[in-house]
């Protein structure tokens, strides 16, 4: 039996001495923790993991301890309550695994380097340091260090450096503060600093494989998203400094340890000479996101784990928040319509799929609550309808107030509620619980009955679904005067539809703006009269069109051939947002058509009716001077052109590789991928093969990385795929943190798919072994989901792992991954004949 009395309840610590001493040639680490505190209880639990304890002493006394390792655990029995100071020695080995204290590794020119960082949430400070290691168990924390220390090498943590004596750093006094934000890094770094309006140190570093300006980007955005968030919020900084670091080796995508916030190389450094706008947008959103998190989540954390989304939906929404006020030209709001939202809506549409508020005890759940569709994207636009209700001064007043009282302490989603709502006269409770306890959304159909203008809810599913009556309070964001702002029965009337049409003169709309967390379905009259004026309707209207006929075509609602003669009206639009959509949806397409057949070729020929001429338009090279719209349009249209094995589309790219290939990387970054797919898919050797992969070993910029990635995992050549499946275990080559993306490149491929998949079945003990236990491990799963769609493949998926189903953590992902499948095999067999027939129609009608 699994013990749910948290450790809290029965020992609260209040100041923690850590001091450690890291090898890295032994890879072994060497402690001393003293824990002041109170103890609860006579018999009181700490956290450990992977330790080897020596001793033990409560106020000097050696006291007798057991460790119980199912449950992370040190159990003492102190014989008397109160007052206690535990001094702990112990060891622990430094693993590889991303996870606790862990080993980074680079090249510098040839020679191999490390840097040390860590990495504590969720439950993974236990593996450095003997602690309560919950979220509510804040206390204060003095970090004394010792590594073996080589000339030049800094180190950084939480705090500044007070003092350096006998080769131990020493740094100052943290404030209260949860063990999962505890964070330190050393190694041979480089960095560059400014100071804030306030005067808050603001630091980015890295590792010297980089060139000193790739720092600048992220070091701009950092500043001012600090200062941002100061004025929104309120509430100064509550640090002296943020240091952002970028480490080679990371499993997510950042941490938001306090003053110290980690990322993936990837996702903090970027040459500014030549990175995609759409890179440089992914950027700072992740910086403004955990800078968000220092208030909200840092000073302020959730009490426990089933309160994630606090932390995550909160943050999630207030990087878009941040970065449309201090980069206002990128409308990054844009990117949370064509990114969050469709991930939200497509997830949360399956049975079985967890709310945003969960309920959980052991580690493994906990990690797995990091569903990023659900506590992230669908969190997310549940604070974007919250923000609409409220406005941003009520949302301010409320966030102050949230702050002044729950500052250095815990607080749960009531908290949050109630300081939103006594700056508010809304009861901001009632309306999001209904989002937020239940899983799913509703699809409101709006249809003219008996000549009344009706809205009606139901539970949206894509698949098998069992529909139990749920209900949500929707806003409902109407066009018209006489739609209430909250719907929140079942069925309701708004009149007469003729006079409301008339009086109203427009279409019928809801969800105006798309950001309520529903879809709509327009009965045959309403859905004519909004196409008639759908020239006029804004981009975002347009993608929300897209997005939802998608939606409705995947569950059966309407039929999915029905969709494909609207495409074309889409086509030429100047909005980098409705080709989003629009792409979206044709790439669905491809799941309905055999690879080589006659049905291929003919959505190789819609693809390139729809894309023809915006490419004529933009052109293969980005322009000076030209729109953010052109710039985030051309890869859809580029990408859209060589699936259609378009003649002067191939030969272009392969006239800009010819021109390049003394220098790829200096290929514009925008339409490198392209260029590099392009060649060794169609022009294609060994020579090239070898010369990326020489480049990918050699090359620090990562989103050069990811554009080789991208071109070797799509090649057709046999040979070629099995070096590419058989070095997924070579860690040289391929780091573990970019395994999932080699593998789905691999398996995403119809030459590769076979390899790729017969390598995670057949090694799925190494993966376990390797990055299993994992914040990330699940998203393995997730990724073959995506590309499965035939029945073979649907009974291999069940046959591997529906054995697994009661491995922690994986449950609930394996349970929902093989509906999707079904859904979509059995959404393939009844649609295919019907949705190829519509593509040929409209193929031969447009070539009139
Ligand atoms: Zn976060």
């Amino acid at each position: 039996m699994a013990d749910t009395t948290h450790f809290y309840q029965l020992f609260e610590p209040e100041h923690y001495n850590v001091y450690l001493d890291i090898n890295r040639e032994t890879k072994k680490i060497t402690g001393k923790t003293t824990i002041a505190g109170e103890a609860k209880a006579e018999k009181i639990s700490i956290h450990q993991k992977y330790m080897n304890i020596e001793s033990i002493l409560a106020d000097g006394q050696k006291v007798a301890f057991t460790t119980d390792d199912s449950a992370d655990a040190i159990r003492i029995d102190l014989g008397k309550t109160g007052n206690v100071t535990f001094t702990i020695d112990y060891t622990a080995p430094l693993t590889d695994s991303m996870m606790g204290i862990y080993p980074s590794y680079y090249e510098v020119n040839g020679e191999k380097k490390q840097l040390i960082g860590t990495q504590f949430e969720t439950t993974f400070a236990r593996q450095a340091f003997p602690s309560i290691d919950e979220p509510e168990a804040k206390a204060t924390f003095d970090l004394a260090i010792k590594f073996d220390e080589k000339p030049g090498e800094t180190i950084i943590a939480n705090m500044p450096e007070v003092r350096q004596e006998a080769g131990v750093h020493y740094f100052d006094t943290t404030v209260k503060m949860s063990t999962y934000l505890v964070a330190f890094a050393f190694g041979d770094m480089q960095s560059k600093l400014t100071t804030t309006k306030s005067g808050v140190k603001v630091g980015v570093f890295g590792t010297k494989a980089h060139d000193a300006k790739e720092l600048d980007f992220a070091l701009d955005i950092a500043k001012r998203s600090i200062e941002f968030y100061e004025d929104f919020y309120q509430t100064p900084y509550p640090l002296p400094h943020s240091w952002q670091l970028a480490l080679p080796d990371f499993s997510a995508g950042a941490m938001e340890n306090w003053g110290l916030v980690t990322y993936r190389e990837a996702y903090l450094l970027l040459d500014p000479d030549n990175t995609a706008l759409d890179t440089k947008q992914l950027v700072a959103t992740v910086i403004a996101h955990e800078l968000a998190h220092q208030w909200f989540g840092d000073l302020v954390t959730m009490k426990w784990w089933d309160d994630l989304w606090l932390n995550e939906s909160f943050a999630n929404m207030m990087e878009y928040v941040a970065i449309d006020a201090i980069e206002p030209d990128w409308h990054v709001w844009e990117m949370f319509q064509t990114s969050d939202v469709p991930a939200a809506l497509q997830r949360d549409a399956t049975d079985g799929v967890q709310s945003v508020h969960v309920n959980v005890e052991n580690p493994a759940e906990i990690d797995s609550l990091f569903d990023s569709a659900i506590v992230y994207a669908k969190g997310a636009r549940m604070l974007v309808m919250v923000r609409a209700l409220l406005g941003d001064d009520a949302l301010r007043a409320g966030l102050k107030k949230y702050f002044e009282l729950h500052q250095y302490g815990n607080a749960t989603g009531a908290d949050l509620w109630s300081a939103l709502g006594t700056a508010s006269d809304l009861d901001v409770g009632a309306i999001m619980n209904s989002w937020l306890e239940q899983p799913g959304y509703p699809v409101v159909s709006v249809s003219v009955v008996d000549g009344q203008l009706t809205l009606s809810q139901q539970q949206f599913f894509v698949g098998e679904g069992q529909d139990t009556g749920r209900q949500w309070q929707i806003p409902l964001n109407g066009n018209y005067d006489e739609t209430p702002t909250i719907m929140t029965e079942k069925t309701i009337k708004l009149g007469n539809y003729e006079d409301l049409r008339q009086s109203n003169g427009k279409p019928f709309r809801l969800n105006v703006g798309n950001n309520s967390h529903f879809i709509v379905k327009y009965d045959e009259t309403l859905l004519k009269d909004i196409f008639a004026y759908s020239e006029m309707l804004d981009a975002i209207s347009q993608l929300q069109l897209l997005q939802d006929f998608r939606l409705l075509a995947e569950s059966g609602k309407i039929s999915y051939a029905s969709v494909v003669p609207i495409l074309t009206r889409f086509a030429n639009h100047p909005s980098s947002v409705v080709n989003a959509a629009l792409y979206q949806v044709a790439g669905n397409l491809k799941k309905f058509v055999t690879p080589g057949s006659d049905e291929e070729t003919q959505l190789q020929a819609l693809f390139n009716k729809l894309s023809t001429r915006q490419v004529t338009r933009l052109g293969w090279t980005p322009k000076a001077g030209e729109s953010n719209d052109d710039q985030l349009t051309r890869p859809y249209v580029l990408n859209a052109a060589l699936y259609a094995k378009n003649e002067e589309a191939v030969a272009s790219a392969h006239k800009l590789f010819t021109a390049n290939k003394a220098s790829l990387a200096t290929l514009p970054a925008d339409i490198r991928v392209f260029v590099l797919r392009n060649e060794v898919k169609n022009f294609g050797n060994d020579q090239l093969f070898d010369q990326l992969v020489a480049d990918y070993r050699q090359t620090p910029d990562a989103s050069y990385k990811a554009d080789i990635r991208a071109a070797l995992t799509s090649t057709t050549d046999d040979n070629q795929i099995a070096k590419i499946v058989d070095n997924y275990e070579n860690a040289d080559l391929i780091k573990p943190q970019d395994l999932r993306a080699w593998y789905r490149g691999v398996l995403a491929n119809d030459k590769g798919q076979q390899a790729a998949w017969d390598w995670i079945r057949n090694d799925w003990q190494w993966l376990e072994d390797t990055v299993g236990g994992d914040m990330e491990f699940a998203t393995f799963i997730t990724v073959t989901t995506a590309v499965f769609h035939t029945p073979e493949r649907l009974a291999e998926f069940k046959a591997f792992f529906e054995p697994k189903l009661n491995t922690p953590g994986l449950t609930r992902e394996i349970k929902m991954d093989i509906k999707t499948i079904e859904s979509r095999v059995a959404l393939v067999e009844k649609e295919k004949a019907a949705v190829n027939e519509a593509v040929k129609k409209i193929v031969s009608t447009c070539n009139k």
